[in-house]
């Protein structure tokens, strides 16, 4: 067993870290004040490579493992939370699905320009109706003659306000539920395809979420991403891979949470003295370096178990549920720290509070999680 990073990861670290301190970081605050996307920050992403990191170089992917991977999301999310998940998104849930199950036409006309990021990718799963019970898919597709005709809609796309290509999942066979679902590429420019209401959300407000609509949209058949009848099982699989993401986006926000706590402790002064200087305060900082340490070693571990090619969903799902729960509790630890200040939106923690609590919703709430791995330990 090696805890140490390659001399590859490192550089990866210091690159990307150097990066987030200069570009990311200074935007986070007007982008949550605002609900902004940051498209600004898109082609700086795609200049170094970090919106198709993993995939491979013969695409325009950077090639590079998933434990470098999370290394990155870990801490473009420290630096902001909403540009993270702009990141995963497009690694996790649009790059990967079209690497595995897309055909060589796809990967050339689809894959490459993502992994670019020439253009930006979004992930449509979650409708209405079918959240969790995602099985429960009412948009449909019908096949005539070389096109499908797509009717339905879809609700909190991350990066759909921006985003060109999207990977959906609709119904081919309303009578087989989970098992009638297919995957399909589809374009911004698809006539019939609409974006929605932005949704105006708690944190990572700057993501794009927002609704899907498809009002006779005619897809080519080209465009079907692996077999009819096989979406369900390749959402779920490029949800595991995005968990191993939102894992690290949730150790990227919980050691800035942690980060800020130790500078304001030291600077601010109760009593005559700093408040580092109490213990109710160092116990709170050790909890957090304590917790944070663990859920970084469970993300690593979920990524070093993917890229050798053996089963992770459940280490990924452990992965997420321990940094999520851990980002929530580190951030709100953070106000705690900062007392009355830290409620107030000029201190970064009041943000990290705010952006911490959707890591144990999306890609699968922290109850999910809990179902996977039960579901393992009870087989
Ligand atoms: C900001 C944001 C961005 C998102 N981005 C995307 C995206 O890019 N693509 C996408 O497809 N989706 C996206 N989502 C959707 C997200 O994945 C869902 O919101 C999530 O899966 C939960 O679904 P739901 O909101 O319908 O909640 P529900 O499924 O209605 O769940 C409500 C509550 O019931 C619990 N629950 C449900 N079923 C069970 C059960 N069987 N056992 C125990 N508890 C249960 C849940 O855990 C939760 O606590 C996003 C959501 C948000 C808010």
């Amino acid at each position: 067993m090696d805890f140490q990073l390659t001399k590859e990861q490192r550089l990866v670290q210091q690159t990307v870290r150097d990066f987030a301190e200069k570009e990311v970081a200074p935007l986070a605050q007007e982008i949550d004040q605002e609900g902004r996307f940051p498209r600004e920050t898109v082609p700086k992403l795609a200049k170094l490579g970090l919106l198709g990191m993993m995939t491979d170089p013969k695409y325009g992917g950077g090639g590079v493992d998933s434990v470098s991977y999370t290394i990155a999301v870990e801490e473009v999310s420290k630096a902001c939370a909403t540009t993270g998940v702009l990141m995963s998104v497009n690694n996790s849930l649009v790059c990967h699905p079209l690497e595995k199950f897309g055909t060589e036409s796809q990967k050339e006309q689809y894959l490459g320009p993502v992994a670019r990021g020439e253009r930006l990718g979004a992930f449509g799963l979650t409708e209405p109706g079918a959240g969790t019970d995602a099985g429960s898919q009412r948009s449909v597709a019908v096949k005539e003659g070389d096109e499908y005709i797509i009717n339905g809609s879809k609700v909190f796309i991350s990066n759909a306000e921006a985003a060109e290509t999207f990977v959906i999942f609709v119904l081919t066979d309303p009578t087989a539920g989970a098992r009638g679902i297919s995957a399909f590429i589809v374009e911004r420019e698809f006539p019939g395809f609409s974006v929605g209401k932005v949704e105006d959300k708690m944190g990572i407000r700057g993501n794009g979420a927002a609704e899907l609509f498809f009002e006779d949209m005619a897809v080519p058949a080209d465009n079907l991403l692996g077999q009819e009848g096989k979406g369900f099982k390749i959402a779920m699989g490029t949800l595991d891979g995005g968990r191993i993401g939102i894992a690290s986006q949730a150790v990227g926000i919980a050691q800035a949470a942690m980060e800020e706590s130790v500078k304001y402790s030291q600077e601010r002064e109760q009593f005559g003295k700093a408040i580092s200087k109490f213990q109710a305060i160092q116990w709170m900082l050790a909890d957090m370096a304590t917790e944070i340490a663990a859920s970084r070693h469970l993300v690593r571990k979920a990524a070093y178990i993917k890229d050798s090619g053996k089963p992770y969903s459940v280490a990924a799902a452990m992965a997420k549920l321990m940094a999520s729960d851990v980002a929530v509790r580190v951030t709100r630890d953070a106000i705690q720290v900062h007392g009355g200040y830290g409620y107030i939106k000029d201190y970064t923690v009041e943000r990290l509070y705010r952006d911490a609590k959707i890591t144990e919703l999306y890609e699968g709430t922290s109850e999910v999680q809990r179902m996977v791995i039960a579901g393992s330990l009870l087989r």
